[in-house]
């Protein structure tokens, strides 16, 4: 990409490494594992990249965005971390046909800054804007729009990216296009990416016209999705995952709104200072919280106009809500289910139930038929399943093996971006395209969540 490299700096500039990062511990958002890294390098120019590559070994680096992957395919445990969150220029955006150039370490929150009173929104999102554009692809990340837009990776019309073999390339659907279909959900082992292209969707205002629905029953949500998938562009469920015997939940479902009031304000709210004891969040306490939330959601009016903010992203109102699992951090679990395959999911939510261990965050929705880009792209047509799970040691554990145990011989899969301690069986029956996708791994570059995943059988890695 030498000749178009939008991120090169004048020819005159050296590309010194930059410095280590003196705070080298890093967490992933639930917190567990707990890692040390042997060094973290934070990239200011994406012509430093080099320097850190060529000095490197095998399997000894990996790129990190805003740590906002709950597990460990964002850790590079004993090794090198490379961060590139502060690769944070927009480079180009042409309000006229919504395409936006930027670095890879820009977020989401940053190009909405520019996009919405431009009248242009993301093509997809997930449910924080604290996530960069390489994460967003290295995990090709899905949003409530999934049945008519498909993964993040469908709407990046380039990529540009570093590689200890081949240096810098440009890839796109039609150019090096194994390279971009690896690197699409790649999990950052292909290569760092430094920019990126992406095409924005034209909105015609800052707002979410939106009902809420109460169900009682899968076969309720399943009714719900199938008649709301068609008319609604943002679809998705909460579940009462402490409701075994009588499954309930609320169903949403959104348009965007004409008009704008410049609802949108990019504000952060309130910050949890510090870890919370860890009896705050129990048993007794989180299922009071479903029933009240339950309760509240069904008596409230069924439509409403809420803006952007509150409608994508009501978590990141409490920046490091994650602290309120306290020290010893959670997991998430989510997973996709063939729509078939009803008994598993019931299964699923039966066992979640009676372990005592769920959580308020139980979401729920149907993926739709688009197919993900990526070799290594999670979704695909099912219902798909994520909920947070205190870390309670083995017990949460043994429970999370449990599932696996459920939704795997369903033809099911778990997703990696919410992972922390899969193992090689349950990935191989979950991603059978992971052999092939090796070939286009970089060398250099490894992670925790890969070493274990395919038992140290890439390339000579070993744990480090
Ligand atoms: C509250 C919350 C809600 C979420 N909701 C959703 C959701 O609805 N849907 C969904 O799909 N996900 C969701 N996620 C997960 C999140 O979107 C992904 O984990 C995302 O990839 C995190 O991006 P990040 O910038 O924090 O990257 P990190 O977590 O730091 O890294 C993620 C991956 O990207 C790679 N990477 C980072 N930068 C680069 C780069 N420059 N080049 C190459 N590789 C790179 C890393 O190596 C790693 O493999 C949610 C997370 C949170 C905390």
């Amino acid at each position: 990409m030498t000749a178009s490299n939008p991120t090169s700096r004048n020819a005159n500039t050296t590309a010194a490494i930059p410095s280590l990062d003196p705070t080298p511990e890093i967490f992933s958002w639930g917190r567990y594992p707990r890692v040390e890294h042997r060094a973290v390098y934070k990239l200011y120019w994406a012509d430093q990249v080099a320097g850190i590559i060529a000095n490197s070994g095998a399997g000894s680096c990996l790129p990190y965005g805003l740590g906002r992957s709950y597990g460990d395919s964002c850790l590079n445990a004993g090794r090198t971390l490379i961060d590139c969150s502060r690769l944070d220029r927009i480079l180009a955006f042409d309000r006229q046909t919504g395409r936006i150039c930027c670095e890879a370490g820009v977020s989401l929150a940053d190009i909405l800054q520019v996009a919405v009173p431009a009248g242009w929104f993301l093509p997809v999102t997930p449910g924080t804007k604290f996530v960069t554009v390489g994460g967003a692809i290295a995990n090709d990340v899905h949003g409530k729009n999934h049945h008519r837009a498909g993964t993040f990776g469908r709407h990046v019309q380039r990529l540009y990216m570093y590689r200890s073999d081949l240096g810098e390339l440009d890839c796109t659907p039609n150019h090096n296009e194994d390279l971009f279909r690896a690197t699409i959900g790649g999990l950052g082992l292909t290569g760092v990416i430094l920019a990126a292209e992406i095409q924005l969707k034209p909105i015609a205002g800052d707002r979410i016209e939106t009902d809420s629905i109460p169900f009682r029953s899968l076969a309720e949500f399943q009714a719900l999705a199938e008649e709301s998938d068609n008319a609604f562009e943002y679809t998705v469920a909460w579940v009462d995952c402490f409701s075994a015997r009588h499954l309930r939940g609320i169903f949403i479902r959104g348009n965007h709104a004409p008009g704008f009031h410049n609802a949108w304000t990019n504000r952060s709210g309130p910050r949890v200072p510090f870890a919370v004891p860890d009896l705050l969040l129990n048993r007794h306490t989180l299922k009071l919280f479903n029933s009240a939330y339950f309760h509240l959601k069904s008596r409230r009016g069924k439509s409403a106009r809420v803006p952007l903010d509150g409608f994508f992203y009501p978590l990141d109102a409490i920046r490091q809500w994650n602290l309120l699992y306290g020290s010893r951090g959670f997991l998430q679990y989510q997973c996709v289910i063939p729509e078939t395959e009803i008994a598993a999911l019931e299964g699923i939510l039966a066992k979640i139930a009676g372990s005592g261990l769920g959580s308020f965050l139980a979401v729920l929705k149907r993926f739709g038929t688009i197919a993900s880009p990526g070799m290594l792209s999670f979704p695909r047509p099912g219902l798909t399943l994520a909920l947070d799970f205190p870390m309670a040691g083995e017990h949460t554990l043994q429970l999370l093996r449990d599932l696996d145990e459920i939704a795997i011989p369903s033809g099911g899969a778990v997703y990696p971006a919410k992972d922390a301690r899969m193992d090689s069986r349950a990935f191989e029956a979950s991603f059978p395209a992971w052999r092939e996708f090796e070939r286009y791994r970089d060398p250099v570059l490894s992670s925790t969540f890969w070493r274990r995943v395919t038992g140290g059988a890439s390339a000579g890695v070993t744990e480090g």
